[in-house]
């Protein structure tokens, strides 16, 4: 793409926020990176501007019909001073199966990373350096058609914010409560699973709510059709532990492809173990844990990186899984995959993409 990207810098940068208490995604930075795309025209205009609120026509299509995927990424400044970003094309190439699902036109992958390589540049001064915190970054696009009737719209805006981020796991790692779906269902074969896409997380809510009434933190989501078949957890993939062997839901449609999980299956394969994709029931991780075999059992993504998982609730039977504590195994994945985020350990994988020295 012959474009490059205008930056206007604000005139009235805003009071950074206390490192130690930022929680997630409530502080934004001082500028945004916004593209616009015209049927005919393409995509255009590319710029860094003043963090701003939208202007937006109440007819705009995405409001009405969510025609809108997003992203979700982060940034560490390593000891030595450098701003590391973790696999970032990996995401880059999701938005562009997302916008397929979705009916909005690819971007050009190399010059989403510029983009964002830009703005986290530009803001470099906002990347907290307190342990375990980062720089999360929200790339979106969203249908900008003032419309009211259910098509593709023509025009677009690709968007890219971003958040100064605490530690996940400010008070150490601790396994969650998972409840397993039987109701509500997230995604069949055919649907828009797959697509990191808004509706999806509007769909889920009423099962999150009510997970979360019960004591549970999250939904352990079961296929749409048979509702037998395991899925993935909330805005995380899914693993076991199985009498040695690691098990994790095979990509089939209704899934998101993780970039932690595609990272956690890579490591573990590197590490000697067995790891197997796979459909797998409920039933089965029962009867395994009524045999005494599940040994561990996490939930992989960006937010959290690794999260054990020590309690898992179905129908009301309930499964503690290594006595509500994190496994080796999890453990043992936690630290590699944020030692090389955020440059502690080597990246012997190829992973780490450097946004400035
Ligand atoms: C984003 C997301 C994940 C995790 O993907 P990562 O690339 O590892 O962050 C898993 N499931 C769902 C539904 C998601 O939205």
């Amino acid at each position: 793409m012959a474009n490059t990207i205008r930056i206007e810098k604000t005139g009235a940068p805003k009071q950074k926020p206390d490192q130690n208490n930022l929680g997630f995604g409530q502080n934004f930075t001082d500028h945004m990176f916004i593209m616009d795309y015209t049927q005919g025209k393409g995509w255009h205009d590319p710029r860094i501007v003043p963090y701003a609120p939208l202007t937006l026509d109440p007819a705009t299509m995405v409001l009405h019909y969510g025609q809108a995927i997003f992203e979700g990424m982060k940034a560490y400044k390593a000891k030595d001073g450098r701003v590391l970003l973790f696999r970032p094309e990996k995401n880059m190439h999701r938005i562009n199966v997302s916008n397929d699902r979705m009916c909005i036109p690819p971007i050009d992958v190399q010059f989403k990373l510029e983009a964002i390589k830009t703005l986290v540049n530009v803001e470099k001064d906002w990347i907290p350096e307190a342990e375990g915190t980062s720089l999360y970054i929200r790339p979106f696009i969203i249908a900008t058609d003032p419309f009211l009737g259910v098509r593709p719209s023509n025009t677009y805006q690709f968007i890219v914010i971003l958040s100064p981020v605490g530690a996940y796991y400010a008070e150490g790692i601790n396994p969650v409560k998972i409840y397993v779906e039987n109701k509500y269902v997230r995604a069949v074969k055919g649907g828009v699973g797959f697509a990191k896409t808004a509706g999806n997380y509007a769909a889920s809510l009423k099962a999150q709510m009510e997970a979360k009434e019960k004591g549970y933190s999250q939904v352990l989501w079961l296929d749409g059709v048979e509702r037998k078949y395991i899925e993935e957890v909330g805005t995380m993939n899914v693993f076991f532990k199985i009498n040695g062997e690691i098990v994790t839901p095979s990509l089939e449609g209704s899934i998101l492809p993780g970039v932690t999980r595609d990272s956690a299956v890579e490591l573990l394969e590197k590490w000697g173990m067995k790891v197997t994709e796979r459909k797998m029931t409920i039933q089965e991780l029962y009867d395994a844990y009524a045999g005494g075999m599940v040994e561990e059992v996490f939930g992989t993504g960006t937010a959290a990186v690794i999260s054990p998982v020590g309690e898992l609730n179905w129908d009301g039977k309930i499964m503690t899984i290594n006595d509500g504590k994190i496994g080796a195994i999890s453990q043992r994945l936690y630290d590699e995959l944020t030692g090389i985020q955020t440059g502690t350990r080597e990246d012997h994988m190829g992973w780490t993409y450097v946004v400035s020295d």
